[in-house]
């Protein structure tokens, strides 16, 4: 499919054509996205995009042509745009890295609820988040707790690579190291908290995933295993044999795989403290805590 913007096309006629374009093939929200993506490649907001409707799009034209074709074939438009908003701050999005969604602002609520109800959001914590990917829950939390450090590990030098930058861009490299190892291998101190959005889909439905999912993002952030549970089982491990002091466990779940996680780190002297839903109502993340 192809959609013809040239430089002295207008904004209102690109709009017209992206929308239509975007919905000839088959693009659930057409309108929408047609919008985000002018609004993204122009670097203009919406009221913008109103007021200036009869300028031509100029030198943008190849850009936009070439987003709308990229959007065609179910690319999600945070990735076309190198960019994703989590928990109100800007990330840079690469091909290397898991999209980040807004359902993991619930393993973000749930861990801020519990440090701020134990008094600790000004203690000098120290957090790790395991297969930290863009980086979104590390450096979230470093930005809500101004004193805590933390350890981010990835099996993917690339993914810590964008994490880095989210950290830089964020302000708060100075009090996290990025680590390319597996879950907590190589780690040698304990944390007051463990974080984690592992991937956790089992590895027969990777196939008949969302195309704006399976073809996106990278498998390794996605194939959990046999039965999805592989990495959390390797998690409990870890912390069993590195922890030597009482630690929060707060964890990003599978829409039905929260007692199954529940049961797993239970398994490993765990505790469950409490569970969050997402905005589709599932359970998202759960909390438990290891008290020694
Ligand atoms: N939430 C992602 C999805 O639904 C999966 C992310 C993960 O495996 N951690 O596709």
């Amino acid at each position: 499919m192809r959609v013809d913007i040239r430089p002295d096309t207008t904004i209102a006629e690109a709009l017209t054509l992206l929308t239509r374009t975007l919905g000839e093939a088959g693009i659930e929200a057409p309108s929408r996205d047609a919008r985000f993506l002018l609004q993204g490649i122009l670097g203009l907001d919406g009221a913008d995009v109103l007021a200036r409707s009869d300028r031509p799009v100029g030198e943008d034209a190849g850009r936009l042509s070439e987003a709308v074709r990229r959007r065609v074939s179910h690319e999600p438009i945070s990735r076309i745009l190198g960019r994703r908003a989590f928990y109100g701050r800007d990330f840079i999005v690469t091909p290397d890295v898991l999209d980040p969604r807004p359902d993991t602002e619930a393993a973000v609520e749930l861990a801020l609820d519990l440090i701020e109800a134990r008094g600790l959001s000004d203690e000098a914590l120290s957090i790790a988040d395991i297969g930290t990917g863009s980086g979104i829950l590390i450096v979230t939390l470093l930005a809500e707790l101004p004193n805590a450090r933390g350890i981010a590990t990835d099996i993917s030098k690339a993914a810590l690579d964008v994490a880095r930058r989210n950290a830089e861009a964020i302000g708060v490299a100075d009090r996290v190291e990025f680590v390319a190892t597996t879950g907590l291998d190589g780690c040698t101190r304990p944390f007051d908290l463990v974080i984690s959005n592992p991937p956790y889909i089992s590895t027969g439905e990777i196939g008949g995933l969302e195309r704006s999912v399976r073809d996106f993002d990278p498998l390794e952030a996605l194939d959990g295993g046999a039965d999805g549970l592989s990495v959390y089982r390797e998690i409990a491990q870890n912390i069993v044999e590195l922890q030597r002091s009482s630690v929060l466990l707060v964890f990003e779940v599978g829409a039905t795989q929260a007692d199954d996680v529940v049961k797993i780190f239970s398994n490993s002297g765990a505790h469950f403290l409490k569970a969050r839903r997402d905005l589709g109502g599932h359970t998202r993340a759960v909390a438990l805590e290891i008290h020694l």
